[in-house]
């Protein structure tokens, strides 16, 4: 049933770029096979899901949604998926995003946008942005075309979108999923984490996709928690920080209100609530668009038409040519603005004055939270700053697009856990979601919490 809705609503909402549906097939008659000898089922028996297509996949065209990478067809398996299809998950395709996970609106795809399956109430039909870079992931779930998905967070990825469409998705603490097979774009920051329906679904599958992996030096060597059972939504005891910071001048007032509910419905599930600082928020945005662009710049550097994908060689031409040919057709405009910010400040003139600053602050708003975590256990705030928007509406202005994301990367720059949770609708009809920000490792309070919200 799924592999056929997966088909029908492919032209609709564009959110694969692969689909594989003999693979659910499969992995589900594994199930069967195994249920009828008596053997154990892992968590995730039977249950297909959507892979963004930033996993490597063994046989399976992996593409980071980018024209260079078109046709690369990866010999391995990136650790989350292996751990995914070993708890039983079957795979129903690739899922669209923004071209190397870049992006807030699934609008930097070389495989076209992803079409939200959200209209607004007010009987236009403008086609709406499902949020980025996870877009395809978020679309994909919210219109039950798979019942969770895998998706990456650099600086949102998993929450925007998530808010945009009204499910829910965790980031959990950096280092907790294995970046193995990942397509890298900011190795200090990209985490991999479930997108689904609600809490108690994405706290089963982060179970299955996390571990330690030695394959990757930055993975954290801890056994991972029974998360499902320690899913909880009496949080008597409990402290809910507010951020002052974020509540910022000219707030749309809808995001305002719902914040306000969430408050209310905490402290109905028994937390207190306590206003706390983060001093150095105003500086995580300019931080993060400097630090990420930079390792993006390095870490696409890979990518010259040699190894991977495409290769543009021009008659005559030499192996500068190459790459330079192979680069300007493969890499998408969004891409290459990434490629020249991120050289530009790691550049032997500018390095101190934007990647060491940068560094710094990135030091200060870790310092931040840490000082308020001394006063709460989770923060709460929301997710964007609007809800989903049209579709063309922010592709004009680059800065436009990047300040959707003012909420969500300071946690990824801190690297702490971080969910979305929906929070009802705006007047216009569209979902919203609270943000729930936690202490390192304790994906457990983060869960709670969002569980006590939806
Ligand atoms: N929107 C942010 C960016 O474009 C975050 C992307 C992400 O988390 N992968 O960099």
């Amino acid at each position: 049933a799924f592999n056929a809705n997966v088909a029908a609503a492919q032209d609709a909402l564009n959110a694969f770029i692969v689909a594989t549906p003999d693979r659910a097939i499969e992995a589900a008659q594994a199930v069967d096979a195994k249920r009828a000898k008596g053997e154990a089922l892992g968590k995730m028996a039977g249950v297909p899901i959507g892979m963004k297509d930033l996993f490597a996949t063994v046989g399976v065209q992996t593409t980071a949604a980018s024209h260079i990478l078109e046709g690369f067809t990866p010999q391995y398996e990136s650790t989350v998926s292996a751990k995914l299809w070993d708890a039983g998950a079957g795979m129903l395709g690739k899922l669209n995003l923004d071209q190397f996970a870049m992006g807030s609106s699934n609008e930097t795809s070389y495989f076209g946008n992803v079409v939200s399956p959200w209209r607004r109430n007010d009987g236009g039909n403008a086609p709406l942005a499902p949020g980025g870079s996870s877009g395809g992931s978020s679309a994909a779930i919210a219109a039950r075309l798979c019942p969770a998905a895998t998706g990456t967070d650099t600086g949102g990825s998993i929450r925007q979108p998530a808010a945009f469409t009204g499910i829910t998705g965790i980031k959990p603490t950096y280092g907790r999923c294995s970046r193995w097979g990942v397509v890298a774009f900011a190795s200090s920051l990209d985490q991999a984490g479930p997108m689904a329906r609600d809490v108690t679904d994405c706290a089963i599958m982060l179970e299955a996709m996390a571990g330690f992996d030695p394959k990757d030096s930055t993975s954290l060597n801890l056994p991972v928690p029974e998360w499902e059972k320690g899913l909880n939504a009496d949080l008597s005891g409990k402290g809910v920080g507010i951020p002052r910071e974020y509540r910022m001048d000219g707030m749309d007032a809808d995001v305002a209100k719902s914040w306000d509910d969430g408050i209310a419905w905490l402290k109905d599930a028994g937390a207190t609530i306590v206003d706390v600082s983060l001093p150095h928020t105003k500086y995580a945005l300019p931080a993060y668009y400097i630090i990420a662009p930079a390792e993006a710049s390095s870490n696409l550097a890979r990518y010259d038409g040699v190894r991977y994908g495409l290769r543009d060689l021009p008659d005559g031409s030499n192996l500068q040519d190459m790459y330079a040919a192979t680069r300007a057709a493969g890499f998408g405009a969004e891409v290459r603005r990434r490629i020249l910010i991120g050289t530009y400040v790691l550049s032997a003139g500018f390095y101190d004055a934007y990647y060491t600053q940068a560094q710094k602050v990135r030091t200060l708003i870790a310092r931040d939270f840490a000082q308020a975590f001394e006063q709460c256990d989770v923060i709460l705030a929301p997710t964007a700053p609007s809800a989903a928007f049209a579709l063309g509406e922010n592709t004009e202005d680059p800065l436009k697009m990047y300040l959707n994301d003012v909420f969500a990367v300071p946690a990824s720059l801190a690297g702490l856990p971080a969910m979305s949770v929906p929070a009802g609708l705006n007047r216009e009809g569209l979902p919203l979601g609270l943000q729930i920000i936690g202490k390192a490792f304790d994906e457990q309070g983060v869960l709670n919490a969002g569980l006590a919200i939806e």
